[in-house]
């Protein structure tokens, strides 16, 4: 065991006796190996290994090698155990990304195997499977004690008569404990062997059928003319063909193909295929647009690193619909012209359509994709291209910050403000905050992009960490839209029928549509009902797990918990009461668009959330269909706020933002303002002048009033007072300690463990600790969730009182493992 050294990954070359291998466990520690002498030539740094760990083989990384054992072994060599398999020839890993994966494990107090496993595509982190074999000396054995009725024997006939057999088999004919009781025996005697291999059958490259050309003329053979199109079509194409692309350019069945190939006209061989993402997809046309004076001016500071290839980082600030995107394309460019490769972060998945094809008909396959909603053999695939350096241009969602690009040059954060860029479960990470370190050691640029900046990159860009470019106009003047805030509690008080929907509301709807216009609605909650009341007793239902409100889903008439998604049959009656005067309050999407459906039934209303979307493909065919006008009204959660580029919006209604903003979280009035900002971003992006309207029962809020106005500056300036006086980031660094166990009791013992830990490692009082409290979620999937809050002027005392802290409180019997770091939260839910 060794604490990861805090130097440099080697690559100078040394005698390879030992490895540091890095295991895909919740330690912060590399584990060393000894290395088979016949391994040696072929192990590399980046090498996937199988090693023996606790009983069990796991898959590791090859990190560091050694010569010599340090002190800390010489006195045991013994107790170093040997590597069990080499997995791959040629190392995944690339060193850039063993380093940065190094950083960022230590930054995040995570795992560095972790970070690893999280750097490669699903599909290839394999599991490992045992295979059985009997050996020569179990054969004789078997013959000699034929006649015995042991089940030593009967598993040895087994395995005579089945041959190579996995542990999975042998365990369903005769019980898991057996096997490994008998098996661990004759292995012992070496009457059986067990091997291990990686289960891989998940992916693989994809083979098709191609066909080349051999000869376009032989004697005496006349050719149909379907074999001659064949020929022809062939003769003048440089590349390999294959079967499926040439019946469908040509429109020609698969007989004559055959019979070319019987002739000894062309060949059919197996070739690997990509399987591309936008198979099928229409792109947009690659337009020639001209840079307006402000976006020149932009991408001329921008190409400057970019053609010195230096470290430099920019924030582009830039409002909805300013050119932002435009300028990202052009630098990627720049980048391709100077031998470089580029990397695109965005957010979403619902932005990776959009702004792939825009990339795509710009730079053409080249184009890699890399998000989770892609089929497992479409991201190996995009992977491997990666790997392989044919892709130089990379667009991907957060994990794609460890895409293993070689040179690179650029590295754009489209959206960098928002909250998809951080990991909320183990491995912990930030990539827009990954995307800085990798850009800035791989003497990259770097641009993050934002119509509304995390206030802690406009800091940066105030204090001067981070150049700062702006785009205040939008392309040909645009108008932003105009917003207006409707103030629900007069709408309540008037006494309209409709208290979910404002008059003024429904009637920008009917005349939007009458000028042939379209309209989104935005909701920030799924499901029918926010949540279900009895109007006798008062009570609220809360899921059990949870001690939230659960939301009613009326297509399934359930209530569902949005945090465990723990779900009950609505019911007829109060639960506590029995009253039946149950009452189900608050909107959500669901019941929403059942409203508008009832009121304009002229209407073509679609919904788009995470209920609807949970198929990727159908997402995109709502977006297309809105985009191609044949739908005219969108109802959906964030996930339409951001990004799309729909001119014919001109309406957009936020129905509820006021969750948001109750919402026990130093961030809240932030993130509305961004949500706000963005989705009025929609409306009026054509030619035609758009408006928002937005209801509110706190209609002075500060985070409303300057988003009405779409003043980020003047929201910044109250915001970071606000940050200032109560000590939150960005004047401090901060960290949430959460401790999770089902036992409140237990949870609350090691909480104060910790606590005590942290305060004698705080004795100079550098770092203020807070708690343990109930952190405001505090309980969730059956668990209590108690919250201990650092902060620190200096980013160094913090951390160094934590490592001084955890170390403590792990030799004072403190349960870590309930226990979760998480450095820079974004949000103390
Ligand atoms: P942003 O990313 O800042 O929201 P986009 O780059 O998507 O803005 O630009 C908004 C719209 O304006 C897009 O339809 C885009 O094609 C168009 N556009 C961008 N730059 C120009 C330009 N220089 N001239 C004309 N149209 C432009
Ligand atoms: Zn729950
Ligand atoms: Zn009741």
């Amino acid at each position: 065991m060794t604490a990861i050294s805090r130097k440099t990954i080697q690559t100078k070359d040394i005698q390879r006796n030992f490895v540091e291998v890095a295991l895909p466990l919740p330690l912060q520690q590399t584990f060393t190996y000894s290395i088979p002498t016949e391994m040696q030539a072929k192990i590399a740094i980046g090498s996937r290994l199988l090693v023996p760990f606790g009983g069990r083989v796991m898959v590791g990384y090859a990190v560091v090698f050694h010569e010599t054992l340090n002190d800390e072994f010489a006195l045991v060599p013994s107790s170093i155990k040997q590597i069990t398999q080499l997995l791959d020839s040629e190392p995944l890993l690339t060193i850039e990304i063993i380093d940065l994966t190094k950083w960022a494990a230590g930054y995040y107090v995570s795992s560095w195997g972790e970070m690893l496993k999280a750097s490669l595509p699903a599909g290839i982190n394999a599991g490992v499977e045992e295979l059985f074999q009997i050996a020569n000396s179990g054969i004789e054995y078997l013959e000699q004690n034929i006649s015995k009725r042991t089940q030593k024997i009967e598993l040895l006939q087994f395995l005579n008569e089945n041959g190579e057999t996995s542990f999975k088999e042998l365990k369903k004919k005769f019980g898991g404990a057996k096997v490994r009781g008998i098996s661990k025996e004759l292995h012992e005697h070496e009457f059986i062997s067990i091997i291990h291999q990686t289960v891989t059958a998940k992916v693989k490259a994809k083979q098709q059928n191609a066909v080349r050309l051999l000869t376009t003329k032989q004697k005496n053979s006349p050719l149909t003319i379907p074999q001659q199109k064949i020929i022809d079509f062939l003769a003048n194409e440089s590349q390999s063909v294959t079967i499926s692309e040439l019946k469908g350019i040509l429109d020609v069945g698969i007989s004559p193909i055959k019979t070319l190939a019987k002739r000894g006209f062309i060949e059919i061989f197996k070739t690997e295929v990509r399987r591309d993402p936008l198979f099928g997809f229409a792109l947009p046309k690659a337009t020639n647009i001209t840079l307006t004076d402000e976006q020149s001016e932009v991408l001329s500071k921008i190409n400057k690193p970019l053609r010195s290839q230096l470290y430099r980082a920019f924030l582009l600030h830039g409002i909805t619909g300013s050119g932002k995107t435009e300028v990202y394309i052009r630098a990627i460019k720049e980048t391709l012209s100077n031998g470089k490769s580029a990397l695109m972060l965005v957010p979403e998945i619902a932005l990776t359509p959009v702004f792939s094809k825009r990339l795509r008909s710009v730079f053409g396959k080249e184009v890699a994709i890399l998000h989770s909603s892609l089929s497992t053999g479409e991201r190996f695939d995009e992977w491997r291209r990666i790997r392989n350096g044919k892709a130089q241009v990379v667009i991907g969602t957060r994990s794609a910050v460890f895409a293993p690009l070689q040179n690179l040059g650029l590295i754009v954060v489209d959206e960098e403000h928002d909250g998809s860029y951080r990991q909320h479960e183990m491995p912990f990470y930030n990539a827009r905050d990954v995307a800085i370190v990798r850009a800035s050691n791989a003497n990259a640029v770097i641009i993050l992009g934002s119509a509304t900046p995390a206030l802690e990159s406009f800091h940066n860009s105030q204090i001067g960490k981070y150049e700062y470019l702006s785009l205040p106009n939008r392309i040909e003047n645009r108008p932003l839209a105009k917003a207006e805030i409707i103030d629900m509690r007069e709408v309540f008080a008037a006494g309209s029928d409709d208290k979910i929907l404002a008059p003024q509301l429904l009637k920008a709807i009917e005349e939007t549509h009458t000028r042939g216009e379209q309209t989104i609605i935005l909701l920030n909650r799924r499901g029918f009902s926010q949540f279900v009341l009895c109007r006798s007793c008062g009570e609220s239902i809360r899921c059990m797990n949870c001690d939230i409100t659960l939301t009613f889903h009326k297509s399934q008439q359930k209530l569902v918990c949005h945090y465990c998604n723990h779900s009950v049959i609505a019911p007829e009656k109060c639960p506590s009461c029995e009253s039946e005067f149950i009452y189900f309050l608050g909107e959500g999407t669901e019941q929403i668009e059942k409203i508008l459906e009832q009121k304009f039934p002229q209407l073509r209303i679609s919904r788009l959330d995470r209920d609807t979307t949970k198929k990727r493909r159908e997402m995109e065919k709502v977006l297309s269909a809105f985009s191609e006008g044949k739908i005219d009204m969108l109802v959906g959660t964030q996930m339409i706020a951001k990004g799309h580029d729909f001119p014919n919006v001109t309406l957009v209604g936020v129905v509820s933002v006021d969750a948001g903003l109750s919402m026990p979280d130093f961030r809240s009035a932030e993130r509305t303002f961004q949500l706000l900002t963005q989705v009025a971003g929609r409306a009026g992006r054509g030619d035609r002048k758009g408006s928002v309207l937005i209801q509110s029962y706190y209609p002075d809020n500060y985070a409303l009033q300057h988003a009405k106005e779409q003043n980020y500056k003047e929201f910044y300036k109250r915001e970071i007072e606000f940050r200032r006086s109560m000590n939150y980031p960005p004047f401090v660094a901060l960290t949430s300690i959460l401790i999770k166990h089902p036992n409140h009791n237990y949870a609350f013992e090691n909480a104060k463990i910790l606590r005590n830990s942290l305060d004698s490692a705080n004795k100079r009082k550098q770092c203020i600790v807070l708690g343990p409290a109930p952190a405001p979620l505090s309980r969730l999937k059956g668990e209590h969730r108690l919250q201990i809050l650092i902060k620190s002027r200096n980013r160094k005392h913090l951390r160094q009182t934590i490592d001084f802290a955890v170390a403590e409180a792990h030799e004072n019997n403190c349960d870590m493992k309930i226990v979760y770091v998480e450095i820079d939260p974004i949000n103390l839910l």
